[in-house]
């Protein structure tokens, strides 16, 4: 079942930016695309209408609260999402941009079968599913290494070992951005090695707010007017790291190392 509107006016009014009817309507076959993903593999425990509306598409979508991220997304000609699961932040971000190609990659096979099929429901084209480990396809041989204008990721690791993962996707001028919850400002600090021995320059930690008072006065139930207000309450930033340098070839690591000795 598709998203009703009130779910739809719910993103839409959560951002600034205008979506296009079209992509309001992509939003909602995403849902289904999520549920119904998941009735074959666990991609997430987070299945409601309400849920997936706010705490993956919203929250996908806090890049676009960014005029920097425009500005960015609009000069990128190669675009990743590193560990993108069921689609998080990739496919609302290409469901706004049709015009961008975004490289999704991620280690688990069966995930990015989900998304080749889900991307076709969504006609998405300009979805690239890739089946692989961050730390091969971008490894000293990999032929993603240093290929990216703009790479994102969201929920795979703290930022020292996602630092690892993601910057040797990412050309020397482009830029890393890790979309983050509440726990940001004590993993950049925890990166503050990692993130030079990459070739990276921290560039900015941007909070991002979500004013819903609005939908409090719309038909949603009690249940779903305490998640909205969570959720405008819960804290989650943007980690900005542009790529000064070329990664030095002895990273990344394999995984064992990144994870159990983080930089
Ligand atoms: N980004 C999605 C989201 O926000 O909903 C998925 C997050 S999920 C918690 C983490 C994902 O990262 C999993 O799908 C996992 O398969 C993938 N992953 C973990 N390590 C990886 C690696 N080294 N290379 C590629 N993908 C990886």
């Amino acid at each position: 079942m598709p998203l009703e509107k009130k779910y739809l006016d719910l993103i839409q009014g959560a951002f600034s930016y205008s979506f296009e009817n079209e992509v309001l309507e992509r939003f909602s076959s995403l849902f289904d695309c999520v549920v119904a993903t998941n009735e074959k593999i666990n991609i997430t425990s987070l299945l409601s209408p309400i849920d997936v509306s706010l705490k993956h598409i919203v929250d996908s979508l806090a890049l676009f609260c960014d005029d920097e991220f425009l500005s960015h997304i609009d000069r990128a000609q190669m675009i990743c999402d590193i560990g993108c699961g069921g689609g998080f932040p990739g496919l609302p971000v290409a469901s706004v941009r049709k015009d961008k190609k975004i490289a999704m990659i991620d280690s688990t096979e069966k995930k990015i079968v989900a998304l080749k099929e889900n991307a076709k429901i969504l006609n998405l084209e300009n979805v690239d599913p890739i089946w692989g480990r961050g730390e091969e396809l971008a490894g000293k041989d990999g032929k993603h290494r240093e290929k990216y204008d703009l790479c994102l990721s969201r929920a795979v690791a703290r930022l020292p070992v996602l630092c690892e993962l993601c910057l040797p996707f990412v050309k020397t001028g482009g830029i890393f951005y890790a979309l983050k919850g509440a726990q940001a400002l004590q993993e950049v600090d925890e990166s503050s090695k990692a993130i030079p021995m990459l070739g990276g320059k921290l560039v900015e930690v941007k909070k991002i707010d979500f004013d819903l008072s609005f939908a409090l006065k719309m038909d949603f139930s009690e249940e779903e007017k305490e998640k909205i207000e969570q959720f405008a309450r819960a804290e989650r930033y943007l980690v900005k790291i542009e790529k000064k340098k070329a990664t030095n070839v002895i990273y990344p690591r394999k995984w064992a190392q990144m994870t159990k000795k983080s930089l």
